[in-house]
C-alpha cells in the first residue's frame, strides 16, 4: 500500500459539512415554466419540508415568482408558513391527525374534506367559519369522496353553512407520472361531474383543481382553475417531458484517501473487489444521509471536475469512491448531486441507480446534512 502524500489541505482539521443547498432561482424558473403552460392559478406545494428543500425557502421563491397559493398536508406545516409571514391562501388536504377547526380558522387555512364524517366533525368543532374544499376521489381510492357519496357530502356542507364555507373542489390525478392525456380523461370527467353537482347545489363560485406537476405540464384539460405544483418546484417533472431546473445541490467532502492494490475488497461483505491498483476516496455521507443503499453499479459522484464511481456497499455514514489515477486529499469537495448536468450527477440519475423516483431521493436527505440557501 502506498500512502497518500500529505498536502497543505490535509492539515486543515475542519472540513465543510455535508450540505444540501437550495437554489431559489431554480424554483422561480420552474414557476415561470409552469406559468407558460397554464392559464390557471398556481399553488406551490411545499409539503415534506418543501420536498426536502426547506418549506419556507421554496415557498418564498415560488410566491416571489408569482405562485398565488401554497399547499401542505397538515395544519402544522401550514402554521410554519403563516408564522413565516405568508399571507397567500393556504390549503391543507390530508390532515392525518384530524383538523383543529379553531386553528384552521385562526391561521386562515383552507381544509380539504373528502367524507361526510370528516365534514360533520369540522362543523361540530367550528366556532368561526372554516373554508373548505370538497375532495372528490378521481380514481385513486386514496382519499376523497367516491362519486356515490358526493350528494351526502354536499348535503352535510349545506347544513353546515355558516360554519363551513365551500370555496373549492379538488381531485388528484392517478396517472401523475403519465404524459399521455388519455390517461387523465376519466379523472377530468369525474372532476366536471363533481363541480357541476356543487354548482347545482348553489354553492356559488368554487375554485376547481385537479392537476399536479405532470398534468400542469402536459395536459391543459386537467388545469381547471388551478394547478398544484410540488415536484416541479424543485426540478422534478414526473412525466419526464420537460427539463426543469434542479433546485438542490448536495455536497460533501473527501474524509479519507488511500491507495490500494488489485484484489482489495471494499466495504461490508467485500461486495466489490478492485480489478487493479487504484486510489480510493471515502466520502462522509451514507444511507443515514440519504444515499440510497440500493444503488446499483453505475452510481457516481463528482470530485475534481470528474465523475468517479461509487464502489462497494453504501454504509450508514460513508461511501467509497474509486478515483482511479486521481488522488484527492482529505477535504476535497464532492458533489453528490446538483443541477449542472454533465459530470455532476442529477437527482434523476440517483433515482435510476436506486430503482426509485427522484421524489424519494430529495425527501430522503437526512437531518444531519446541513441546509443552506445558494
Ligand atoms: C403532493 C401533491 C401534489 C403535488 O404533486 P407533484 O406531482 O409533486 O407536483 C398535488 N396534489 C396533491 C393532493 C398532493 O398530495
Amino acid at each position: 500500500m502506498t500512502p497518500v502524500t500529505d498536502s497543505v489541505e490535509t492539515a486543515r482539521a475542519l472540513l465543510p459539512a455535508p450540505t444540501l443547498a437550495t437554489l431559489p432561482d431554480a424554483v422561480g424558473a420552474n414557476i415561470r415554466r409552469v406559468r407558460a403552460a397554464t392559464d390557471g392559478l398556481i399553488m406551490a406545494v411545499v409539503k415534506a419540508d418543501g420536498y426536502g428543500h426547506g418549506a419556507v425557502t421554496v415557498a418564498q421563491a415560488a410566491v416571489a415568482a408569482g405562485a398565488e397559493w401554497l399547499g401542505v398536508t397538515d395544519l402544522a406545516e401550514a402554521a410554519v408558513l403563516r408564522e413565516a409571514g405568508f399571507t397567500v391562501p393556504i390549503l391543507s388536504w390530508l390532515n392525518p391527525a384530524g383538523v383543529d377547526a379553531a386553528a384552521a380558522a385562526a391561521y386562515g387555512v383552507d381544509i380539504a374534506v373528502g367524507s361526510a364524517e370528516e365534514l360533520r366533525h369540522l362543523i361540530a368543532d367550528a366556532t368561526s367559519p372554516v373554508r373548505v374544499h370538497l375532495h372528490m376521489d378521481t380514481g385513486m381510492s386514496r382519499g376523497g369522496s367516491p362519486l356515490d357519496e358526493w350528494p351526502e357530502l354536499l348535503r352535510v356542507a349545506r347544513q353546515g353553512r355558516g360554519r363551513v364555507e365551500v370555496v373549492g373542489v379538488m381531485g388528484h390525478l392517478p396517472h401523475a407520472d403519465d404524459g399521455d392525456p388519455r390517461a387523465n380523461a376519466a379523472a377530468v370527467l369525474r372532476m366536471r361531474q363533481a363541480r357541476d353537482a356543487v354548482l347545482r347545489e348553489g354553492f356559488g363560485p368554487v375554485l376547481v383543481h385537479l392537476a399536479a406537476t405532470s398534468g400542469a405540464l402536459t395536459d391543459p384539460a386537467t388545469h381547471f382553475g388551478m394547478v398544484r405544483i410540488g415536484a416541479g418546484l424543485v426540478g422534478i417533472d414526473p412525466s419526464e417531458t420537460v427539463a426543469l431546473a434542479g433546485a438542490g445541490r448536495f455536497t460533501a467532502s473527501v474524509v479519507h484517501s488511500s491507495f490500494v492494490q488489485e484484489g482489495t475488497p471494499i466495504g461490508y461483505g467485500g461486495a466489490h473487489v478492485t480489478a487493479e491498483a487504484t486510489n480510493l476516496s471515502v466520502v462522509g455521507v451514507g444511507y443515514a444521509d440519504g444515499i440510497p443503499r440500493e444503488v446499483a453499479e453505475g452510481a457516481a459522484v463528482e470530485i475534481g471536475g470528474v465523475r468517479h464511481p461509487l464502489v462497494g456497499r453504501v454504509s450508514m455514514d460513508q461511501i467509497v469512491i474509486d478515483t482511479g489515477e486521481a488522488r484527492y486529499p482529505r477535504g476535497t469537495p464532492v458533489t453528490v448531486y446538483g443541477p449542472e448536468g454533465g459530470v455532476v450527477p442529477s437527482v434523476q440519475e440517483w433515482a435510476r441507480w436506486a430503482g426509485t423516483i427522484p421524489h424519494t431521493i430529495v425527501t430522503g436527505i437526512g437531518t444531519r446534512v446541513q441546509r443552506s440557501i445558494a
